[in-house]
């Protein structure tokens, strides 16, 4: 009990906010780069905690969250303008101090990537965005769970699942399964519609003409991609066959 409490927790500090995170009991780490408070001290800084050490939250902290083949290509690259892209995407980083949202970590190349956060209404087939955060590719990995177990990172996936979420493997096993389970039934649709009002509202960005086009191109390359990756392997690991055989 004594080291849990005492053990330091990565915090999530936009850099125009470090006074305040200084204020609430965080200290900076020069050697990690990183602001950091003991467990007992969080309540106080709670904006700028990961997820995963939230006491107001419950695991699962991060778990797959898969595009249904459909849309797949249909996110912000396709449908903004480059420029307008990274501005999102470099906000996300910002307001996390380049540190995962859910972890605190960092990956060792690069430090974080963007994660669209899309809600599915299953009835009126609907993919609605909610908003951009930053994520470690350890835990990205996990989200686009189809995606790494076509390039074979589902072991290493699957442990980085139950350490976050403090599972045991079969409980990290069962997530996936369910997961791809919801793919499956998702993915039998062909009219899915992609709603990313969320970014035009927050960062008054106009969606390119043909952004659509360039989704649907997106969306063959990478199904194309899927089919050859699996076709390698499908031999010995079966379950991955979901991924495209109901086209
Ligand atoms: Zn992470």
């Amino acid at each position: 009990m004594v080291i849990a409490l005492t053990t330091l927790i990565p915090l999530c500090v936009p850099f125009e906010r470090r006074k305040e995170a200084a204020r609430g009991g965080a200290t900076f780490n020069g050697e990690q780069k990183c602001w950091m408070a003991p467990r007992d001290k969080l309540d106080a800084l709670l904006p700028f905690v990961p997820y995963r050490y939230r006491p107001d939250r419950e695991a699962p902290y991060i778990r797959p969250w898969m595009v249904p083949q459909a849309l797949w290509g249909f996110n912000l690259r396709a449908f903004l303008a480059p420029e307008d892209w990274n501005r999102i995407r470099k906000d996300a980083y910002a307001r996390s101090g380049s540190r995962c949202r859910v972890c605190g970590g960092r990956g060792p190349q690069w430090p974080v990537e963007a994660d669209e956060g899309w809600a599915y209404d299953d009835e009126r087939r609907i993919q609605t965005l909610k908003g951009v955060i930053s994520l470690c590719p350890d835990c990205h990995g996990v989200r686009h769970w189809g995606k790494t177990m076509t390039e074979d990172r589902q072991d290493a996936a699957l442990a980085w699942m139950a350490e976050v979420n403090g599972w045991n493997h079969t409980e990290a096993a069962r997530c996936g399964d369910q997961a791809m389970k919801q793919w499956h039934t998702r993915s039998r649709h062909t009219d899915w519609q992609c709603d990313i009002s969320w970014a035009i509202r927050t960062y008054s960005v106009v969606p390119i003409r043909d952004g659509e086009t360039l989704a649907r191109e997106l969306n063959r390359k990478f199904v194309r991609q899927a089919q050859t990756r699996v076709g390698v392997r499908a031999g010995h690991i079966t379950h991955i066959e979901h991924l495209t055989r109901e086209r």
